[in-house]
């Protein structure tokens, strides 16, 4: 398919979804810090975005701060995670990011970013391990840098698969530097959520739900639909991604930090936590 006719292709489900959900005001009017971001897009790769804003709001709001979820264990960093699939695997980030964090600028603010030209700010975050994720570091350059990204997990990835955007087996990295080409700034956010809801909806894991989607005269999977018996079972993900980067099943052993005035939690935590 041309770049042209890819572009307008890509107008078309824009449209088709826009009636289908209602597009959220507060996707395009909040901005995250850069910390918060980061944390964000974790929670976010292959969830809703309502799970993700809820579990940041717990962070917030069961933590003393951020340095409080440093020093926790996996365990009560899960518990802010409850009902996200690898939790697991999501803590052991959220607190590697903090702790690489703290280990560089002995702060837990990166918003000195947010002034910096996008390609510098982008290598700086580079340098952090659960940056490696593309999907994170979309999130970040999205949510909180104003810069133009569109960000693909597997979930919209494979809705973009079926409806023949990219080709099968096309990696989220390229995904997203399509679109992001072929769809402008101002109506990236508002895309990238529509097509989460898609994915989230009818275009789920293992047998799309083509009869009940509005792209089903559009999409060529509407009119081959795949067969149960074709759908092969998925590995466990511990079986095939490395954790860096990636929502792995199981969260690795992490070095302890090095001992700090910072490194114990703090005396005035909120009520029902153990300190
Ligand atoms: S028609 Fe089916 S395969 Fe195509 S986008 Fe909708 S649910 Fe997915």
């Amino acid at each position: 398919m041309a770049t042209q006719s890819k572009a307008q292709y890509l107008t078309d489900i824009h449209t088709i979804l826009k009636k289908r959900y209602k597009p959220k005001a507060e996707s395009t009017s909040t901005r995250l810090t850069v910390l918060e971001a980061v944390v964000f897009g974790i929670c976010h790769e292959d969830t809703s975005r309502e799970q993700a804003t809820q579990a940041l709001a717990r962070f917030k709001d069961d933590f003393f701060d951020w340095n409080e979820v440093r020093v926790s264990s996996l365990e009560e960093i899960q518990a802010a995670l409850v009902g996200f699939p690898n939790a697991d695997d999501r803590a052991y980030r959220v607190r590697r990011f903090l702790r690489q964090l703290f280990e560089k600028t002995y702060s837990f603010t990166l918003e000195a970013l947010a002034k910096k030209p996008l390609k510098e700010s982008v290598k700086v975050l580079q340098e952090y391990e659960v940056l490696a994720s593309d999907y994170v570091l979309a999130t970040v350059i999205q949510g909180s840098l104003g810069g133009h990204a569109i960000p693909v997990d597997e979930s919209s990835r494979r809705a973009l698969e079926r409806l023949g955007v990219v080709d099968p087996g096309t990696d989220a990295a390229t995904t997203r530097a399509l679109l992001e080409r072929a769809v402008p700034k101002n109506r990236g956010v508002e895309f990238a959520d529509l097509l989460e809801e898609l994915a989230h909806d009818t275009c789920v894991e293992g047998i799309p739900d083509c009869p009940r989607c509005d792209l089903r005269k559009v999409c060529p999977t509407a009119l081959h639909p795949p067969k149960a018996a074709s759908i092969v079972a998925k590995p466990a993900k511990d079986e095939t991604k490395a954790v860096k980067g990636s929502t792995a099943k199981s969260a690795p052993a992490e070095p302890t930090p090095a001992l700090d005035p910072a490194a114990t939690k703090p005396a005035k935590g909120k009520p029902g936590r153990s300190k």
